[in-house]
């Protein structure tokens, strides 16, 4: 039995925050740091020097070496770079532990070496790390010993954002803004700040480590790249919160102990949909920390999954034909003193602060159904959505019986005078107790969905940052409470201008609410009637961050320049070349030197068997010979599959880089993939298992 583990006691111990700084903090630089927090103020470099000495003394006492910044380029990842604490060796030869002000809230890694969609020219190298003392600074154990973590911002030398980070602290100030003009209009005059809040659900597979490695796609591209399906896939629905076994569970208690230090508030666990994969959820926090908090999480589930002989894979769809994997991103906007905007109440038709909320919320996901899309746009994920599983490429939203029925009064009559509640939940057994149920079921086929007292945005890839849908989330919201504050501080009937408001807003975006089935055919069909965007892949939805209509947006909430967004185009398309080259490039190296190989030796075999048989004569050889011709068919198919995959993949590679690359290696690169996949996995049913070149898909999934 392993040891138990004292959560309360250790839940923060590694986290510089709250409590450990007015513990060790002189008092008035704890106030001030608390003021920068809280209220944004500057810090003194004279304040900054002390914070940094007594992080430094708090770290090393952790055992830290080093400091990094840490930081999040657009490459989805974080980056860091370590700086031992020491300063130059003095007469004596010996070192100081030092760490100055200056040090903690600046720093200036070579940004070179980082995506930035032509910001910077490789000689105009220099970029900015700037402490986001919002997010507090962690140590973490590893390999390398002990590290001091600060996250950070990431901006040029001429300012422009570089990273995920800044434009989402941007768009947080201006979701903030706009809702304190939004509830100060109901007559609340107490609170002083709305954070928007995040809880990133994560999924992600473990497969024995020894069996990827035995498997070049997945060491290359994170994903399989052939495989055929194993004779039982998640068709029994068994896997879904099944029992978690030991081996398994062993793994997440080491990722929960680790996360808890941290100060990750990993709360739920569960087994998903798919053979191997999983599910783990912490407690929402502010953005910006729920997005740090993702990072931490994806790196300490790969990191722990070493120490027990596994591999995580975090991508979207490691396995082609199994439910792929995606992070959940529940979002709602709360007060400083505790009030959710998002929470509808018992009787949601007379709550006008929450219907003027909702139906600003509509408004800003149909205006910008095409932002939110393309926040959730990688390379992984166009595998993923509208994939006939969750959740399809066309945002709609999903509010569920009680709420749509309110709005559906709204527009009807003009007004909403009572609400569905859900009455008792009938067990029909005398000695289980009558639930009250829900007034709203789930439905697990929106992409946007109300539920309860959050919207959930299930596009996401498992892979990705969070970071961008939140940005979406807030600034687009921003815009719709600004236009609203805008009518009702000037009526002069509050009253009747907010409701002719919320009717409007209902009526006028209403084709964005759908509650039936997303993945299904009439669903499509339906959307493109109502005028809704269907952007299916990746470089279909890149193009939405440029338009006029996204500059003017992000423009008037100082949450990206034209030239930033123009970057960030850049930096996509970019990153999509080059991950499908990557991909392409792969296949083509697996499939010369293991598979072709493999399958001529099996062909060598059958041609030595059905010899042998015919020299014995008088025997049926009939058997033999038609595997022998299906496996020469599928042979030839293969290696013709292979020169012309070979060739659009040069033909891409020589082309230079944006949009209409990434283009050709979508149309033209992509499916001669398909195309190239299609004769191997055939062959993989047919070849001996002894012969095939890598572990089969019910080996990585079913015996993990
Ligand atoms: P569900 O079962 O509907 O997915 P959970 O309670 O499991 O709901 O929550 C999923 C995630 O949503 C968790 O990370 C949780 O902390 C987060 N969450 C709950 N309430 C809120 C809220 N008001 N705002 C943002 N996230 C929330
Ligand atoms: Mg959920």
């Amino acid at each position: 039995m392993s040891e138990y583990i004292d959560v309360v006691k250790i839940f923060g111990e590694n986290v510089f925050n709250d409590s450990v700084m007015r513990a060790r903090l002189p008092k008035k630089a704890y106030q001030d740091l608390k003021k920068t927090i809280e209220e944004g103020k500057e810090l003194s470099l004279e304040i900054a020097d002390i914070v940094a000495h007594e992080m430094k003394e708090w770290a090393i006492e952790k055992g830290a070496t080093h400091y990094s910044h840490w930081f999040q380029p657009l490459t989805g990842v974080t980056a860091e770079k370590h700086d031992a604490f020491i300063t130059a060796p003095m007469s004596d030869g010996k070192v100081l532990m030092s760490f100055s002000g200056k040090e903690l809230i600046k720093g200036e890694p070579d940004a070179s070496s980082f995506p930035s969609g032509g910001l910077r020219a490789t000689f105009e190298a220099r970029g900015y790390t700037a402490w986001d003392c919002t997010s507090p600074a962690f140590v973490r154990q590893d390999a390398a010993g002990a590290t001091l973590c600060i996250p950070t911002a990431f901006c040029s030398y001429t300012g422009e954002a570089l990273d995920q980070k800044t434009p989402l602290l941007r768009s947080m100030q201006a979701i903030d803004k706009e809702s304190i003009r939004l509830v100060r209009l109901f007559g609340n005059t107490t609170s002083k700040k709305v954070v928007a809040s995040v809880g990133a659900e994560q999924e992600y597979f473990l497969v024995d480590a020894k069996k990827f490695k035995e498997r070049k796609d997945l060491t290359y591209t994170g994903r399989t790249l052939f495989g055929a399906m194993p004779p039982k896939g998640q068709e029994m629905d068994d896997h879904y919160f099944g029992a978690i076994r030991q081996k398994i569970a062993a793994y997440m208690k080491d990722v929960n102990e680790e996360l808890w230090k941290l100060g990750v508030s990993s709360k739920t666990q569960h087994n998903e949909a798919a053979p191997a994969q999983h599910e783990l959820a912490p407690i929402y926090a502010p953005a910006n920390i729920a997005v740090d908090h993702n990072q931490i999480i994806m790196q300490t589930l790969k990191r722990i999954a070493r120490k027990h002989e596994l591999k995580c894979l975090l991508h979207e769809k490691p396995f082609k034909g199994v439910n792929g994997s995606g992070k959940h991103n529940n979002w709602s906007l709360v007060t400083d003193d505790g009030i959710n905007l998002l929470e509808p109440g018992k009787t949601p038709h007379d709550n006008m602060q929450f219907l003027l909320v909702l139906s600003c919320i509509l408004k800003a996901v149909d205006r910008h159904a095409d932002l939110l899309r393309e926040s959730a746009a990688d390379v992984g994920n166009d595998h993923r959505l509208g994939a006939h599983e969750a959740p399809p490429a066309i945002i709609s939203v999903y509010l569920g019986d009680q709420l749509n029925d309110v709005v559906d009064q709204l527009i009807q009559r003009g007004n909403a005078d009572h609400s569905l509640n859900g009455g008792k939940l009938e067990t029909g057994v005398s000695t289980l107790p009558n639930l009250p149920k829900d007034a709203t079921d789930r439905n697990r086929t929106s992409p946007f969905a109300f539920t309860g007292n959050k919207f959930e945005f299930r596009m996401v890839g498992s892979q990705d940052s969070v970071a961008a849908s939140n940005v979406v989330l807030n600034t687009i919201v921003a815009e719709s409470f600004r236009e609203a504050c805008e009518v009702l501080e000037k009526a002069e009937d509050f009253q009747t201008a907010l409701h002719d408001l919320i009717v409007e807003n209902c009526t006028k975006h209403q084709r964005i609410i759908f509650n039936g089935n997303g993945y299904s055919e009439e669903w499509v069909k339906e959307a493109e009637r109502r005028g809704l965007p269907n952007l299916m892949a990746m470089v279909d939805a890149i193009p939405a961050l440029t338009t006029e209509k996204a500059i003017a947006l992000y423009k008037e909430f100082g949450v990206f320049s034209k030239v930033e967004l123009e970057s960030r185009a850049e930096v996509k398309y970019e990153t999509y070349s080059k991950a499908i080259n990557v991909e392409a490039r792969a296949m083509i190296d697996i499939a010369t030197k293991q598979i072709i190989p493999a399958v001529v030796k099996y062909t060598k075999n059958m041609a030595e068997t059905v010899h042998l048989v015919r020299l014995v004569g008088d025997v049926d050889d009939s058997v033999q010979l038609e595997l022998l011709k299906t496996a020469t068919a599928l042979l030839k198919e293969t290696r013709d599959a292979l020169k012309v995959l070979a060739e659009k993949a040069e033909i891409a590679y020589k082309m230079s880089a944006g949009k209409e690359q990434a283009n050709y290696y979508r149309s033209e690169v992509c499916p001669a993939m398909e195309n190239l996949r299609n004769p191997v996995d055939k062959l993989e049913m047919i070849v001996d298992k002894e012969l095939w070149p890598m572990p089969s898909y019910g080996d990585l999934m079913f015996d993990v």
